[in-house]
């Protein structure tokens, strides 16, 4: 007989106070001690186990944790981890307030645990197994679940056997080359926002211009290419999804759409539904795709479930198992597995579940027929729309794997993003951590190394016992590797004893650096060093050419082996079946990114003691995290990263748009100078077309600027009291955004009492354990919730209505002087490059604030000397005013009160 659920004490802490129900239900409010001793004692229904030991400081808390449950009974569906979304999945009403919170958990989990007596529950299939496997590892819920659950007929079919196989399709031809009609896509846009609905004059604009890229490219290299900024409101997503469905429809190719984070994958995903209603039509239609390191693999979860993993991490295996039958995709990250679910563990042994550490063996798998990345990567060259990264959408143009598999017109939304995505893309390291990977690559695990993962000879035993030459190179790039650091290699180098030759040159460089790297001595000493790559000394000159000489060593024989390979799967010998074949062509693949990589180094060494390369930036660098060392080693990024955009993505293409709210560093009525330099369009060799539409929103009505002149940099206490004093002001609804996570740090800890007693939660990046996008979904949910962060919350954050009223920015947001930095800013045009790039930054977290025509928000920055060249990072018409603190809170105040009285009436505080 289970437990009744509805008798089981429970535990609520929050920044305000911790209370517990009794086993009647009966409420207290308890001090800590009080609270730690009785969790200690007796496991409690609780709501986030990590969140709660965090509020309690008592990281060790374990219970009967509702979330958990959550996940066991509903895989893959989403939930808000909080009491209101909790309620809201379990269809109940939420706690009036943070006292009633104890008491409603028991009746949740009664609620919850009642689905498992439904006939209508959708997910039951494989729960029983689950079950079994659960309770074996003592899942606290087990005793209430077990019992309820009967065992299914012997033909229920378990995770590995409930998975379908993809299959093997012939290529999508070549697109047919047609011209649309501007009229059909009009009328094609009036259908997706809905008949009757009001036209919008910007948005079928936008929507013809974009129909341009869909026409037939007229010269090779030179695609149909169009740049448009779309102000924010224009309904953007559709209006170039319209053209791209009816190119689709007429010419049967397919569009690659590329954003920059996996939340507006998401998001996209989400309105790409309009075009495909049917969920079946939709889910072989359009395809998310993402790196390899995203998803679940099969392999590492059957080895977690057969005992690889134990204590929490067995049980989140089993969880993990219960979605992977009923995920759409295998995505774990930003997929329909909940965020929140790695971090009640942890994140102990999610990163063990992908693909992280590039252990696959392909068709060696036995679970190679269902695996989720092979047939998230099949699918793509079936879909009409494949939602990419931007970094994924590059590697696939510089390494293209699949023939026939590429789309020809690629549409790139976020473009202000472009430039940094590329940055990190197209750059080359020769460090300590590139260089263990690359040896762990040809030799295998060595020592007391654990895992599947094995060496080049192994990957291609085949190859190395039937033929003699690919033999030769692997044995020489085995002797080659053994000269790459290993294991220890930083204990070696801080003892100044180092191993072969790029432990040599390692050294070298940490000498450098520490002789030449100014440490600033400031907030930001014990983090990062670096000195330019001039003028090397001549003991780094030495150590270099014996590093390239190691290099090529390892270089020659991978080439060798690659051409082998080549040569076997152009003409294949009798020994090389279906299953080899795949073997040697995922080792091609492979092979091919440690040749561009050896490559990049050796041009990096080359210029050690050699000519500078004016298209690129050098530099000698030590990772460093609180004063620890954790990595050495030389650096190359372009100058320019646009330019590889250019030769390597657009150009090959038959169409481009790339499209942003902030494509011309704000909303200034600035030229397309900057957005040409920022996406790459102005190495296109002309023909590229520009367009603009206004967003249709009121700033003057909906929106004001508030520039605090009285709080003065670096003063940390008057810092987190403008925050308080701000945020209770406008009752919560903020989004507080720093440079620096240290900064953030301090003013949480500063503010987060006080306001959570006056009712205003406050939530943190790099503060509570919690992913970003949960946070986000918190903070939407919550109308008198604040969450504080740092870039991925100004760039990337779509939280439209009440739960959004004001944008508190710490300062201006002056880029990192760092050695990259310096240089293109001397290379474009000194000051007027650090305003680009600071109006872009303002202008994205400006961006944040109206999101629909019924919103009205209040942008707060707290710096005593704005500059007013930085204005025109506003839109036009938006209200502008300077007032010290004092002033400012009173105005934000009355705003909100006014807010309340009269035109957005939709926020009603309780
Ligand atoms: S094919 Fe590779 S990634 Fe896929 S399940 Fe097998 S080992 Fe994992």
């Amino acid at each position: 007989m289970a437990p009744d659920p509805l008798s089981l004490p429970a535990i609520h802490a929050s920044h305000v106070g911790i209370w517990i129900a009794d086993t009647h239900g009966r409420v207290q409010r308890v001090g800590r001690g009080e609270a730690i001793a009785a969790v200690a004692a007796t496991p409690y229904l609780l709501l986030n186990a990590t969140l709660t030991g965090d509020r309690l400081g008592y990281p060790e808390l374990s219970g009967l944790d509702l979330l958990e449950l959550f996940a066991f009974l509903y895989p893959a569906r989403f939930a808000v981890p909080t009491p209101a979304g909790i309620a809201a999945a379990a269809r109940l009403t939420p706690p009036k307030d943070e006292a009633g919170i104890a008491a409603f958990l028991p009746k949740a989990a009664a609620a919850m645990l009642d689905s498992l007596d439904g006939p209508d529950w959708p997910e039951r299939e494989g729960a029983w197994h689950g079950m079994q496997a659960l309770a074996r590892q003592r899942w606290p819920w087990a005793p209430l679940v077990q019992p309820r659950l009967s065992a299914p007929d012997a033909n229920e079919r378990w995770l590995f056997a409930r998975l379908p196989e993809w299959e093997e399709q012939t290529p999508r031809p070549a697109p047919r080359q047609v011209t649309i009609d501007p009229a059909d896509v009009s009328a094609r846009l009036d259908r997706l926002t809905g008949d009757g609905a009001e036209r919008r004059a910007g948005q079928q604009d936008y929507a013809r211009a974009t129909a341009a890229i869909f026409a037939p490219r007229e010269r090779k290299e030179a695609p149909q290419m169009l740049v448009a900024e779309a102000g924010t409101g224009i309904g953007k997503t559709l209006g170039y999804l319209a053209p791209a469905k009816q190119w689709i429809d007429q010419s049967a190719g397919s569009v690659c759409i590329s954003t920059f984070t996996k939340a507006l994958q998401r998001q996209l995903s989400r309105e790409t539904e309009k075009l495909y209603p049917d969920a079946a039509t939709h889910r072989e239609k359009v395809v998310v795709r993402k790196g390899r390191e995203n998803y679940l693999c099969l392999l590492n979860l059957e080895d977690a479930l057969q005992g690889g993993f134990s204590g929490r991490a067995a049980i989140l295996a089993q969880l993990v198992a219960r979605w992977a039958a009923y995920t759409r995709d295998g995505d774990m990250i930003g997929g329909d597995l909940p965020g929140w679910l790695p971090a009640l563990f942890r994140r102990n042994g999610t990163t063990a579940l992908t693909d992280r550490r590039g252990e696959c063996i392909y068709a060696g798998c036995p679970h190679f027929r269902k695996c989720f990345i092979e047939r998230s990567a099949r699918a793509a060259t079936q879909a009409d729309i494949i939602i990419a990264n931007h970094a994924l959408t590059m590697v696939q143009a510089a390494r293209p794997r699949d023939a026939g598999a590429a789309a020809t017109r690629l549409i790139f939304d976020e473009g202000h993003h472009l430039w940094d995505a590329a940055d990190s893309m197209f750059a080359a390291a020769l460090t300590g951590q590139e260089a263990v990977e690359i040896r762990r690559w040809v030799l295998g695990p060595e020592g007391k190394s654990r895992g599947r993962r094995r060496g080049l000879a192994a990957r291609l035993a085949d190859v190395a016992s039937y033929d003699e030459a690919g033999d030769r190179a692997i044995q020489a790039a085995i002797a080659a590797a053994a000269e790459l650091p290993g294991d220890g290699w930083l204990g070696r180098l801080s003892e100044n004893d180092p191993w072969g030759a790029i432990e040599r040159l390692l050294a070298a460089v940490r000498g450098q650096v520490y002789a030449r790297a100014v440490d600033t001595r400031t907030a930001d000493a014990g983090y990062g060093l670096e000195t330019e790559l001039a003028d090397p000394d001549a003991a780094l000159v030495a150590a270099a050419a014996a590093a390239s000489d190691a290099v090529e060593a390892l270089l020659r024989p991978l080439l060798a082996l690659g051409k082998r390979l080549e040569v076997l799967i152009e003409d294949p010998p009798d020994w090389l079946d279906g299953q080899a074949r795949a073997r040697v062509d995922g080792a091609r693949h492979s092979l091919g990114r440690r040749i561009d990589t050896l490559g990049s180094w050796l041009s990096l060494l080359g210029r050690v003691g050699g000519p500078a390369d004016p298209d690129f930036v050098d530099w000698l660098a030590i990772d460093r995290y609180d004063g620890r060392e954790f990595d050495a080693g030389l650096h190359r990024h372009w100058l320019d990263p646009a330019r590889p955009i250019a030769d390597i993505v657009y150009r090959p293409a038959q169409g481009v748009l790339v499209t942003s709210a902030t494509l011309r560093s704000g909303y200034g009525a600035q030229g397309w100078t900057e957005a040409d330099i920022r996406t790459g369009a102005r190495h296109m060799d002309g023909g590229v077309r520009h367009f603009a539409v206004p967003s249709p929103f009121d700033y003057a009505r909906q929106s004001e600027v508030i520039i605090v002149t009285d709080i003065a940099r670096g003063d940390l206490p008057a810092l987190a009291g403008a925050y308080s004093r701000l945020i209770e002001a406008s009752g919560g609804g903020a989004l507080g955004l720093f440079s620096a996570i240290r900064r953030l740090r301090i003013v949480h800890a500063r503010i987060a009492d006080r306001l959570a007693r006056a009712g205003l939660p406050l939530y943190a990046q790099h503060v509570d354990p919690l992913d970003t996008g949960t946070l986000v979904d918190i903070f939407r949910a919550d109308p008198h919730a604040s969450l504080l962060g740092t870039d991925a919350l100004r760039d990337g954050v779509d939280v439209p209505g009440e739960s959004l009223r004001q944008v508190i920015m710490e300062g201006v947001p002056w880029p990192r002087p760092t050695i990259l930095h310096a240089a293109r800013r001397a290379a474009q045009g000194g000051s007027a490059y650090d305003d680009m790039v600071i109006r872009g930054r303002i202008g994205q977290a400006f961006g944040r604030l109206i999101r629909r025509a019924d919103d009205f928000g209040q942008f707060v920055m707290l710096s005593p000397s704005f500059p007013s060249r930085l204005l025109s990072a506003f839109p036009e018409g938006t209200p502008i005013r300077r007032l010290p603190l004092d002033e400012a809170v009173n105005h934000v105040a009355a705003a909100n009160v006014e807010r309340r009285k009269t035109a957005f009436p939709a926020f009603s505080p309780s």
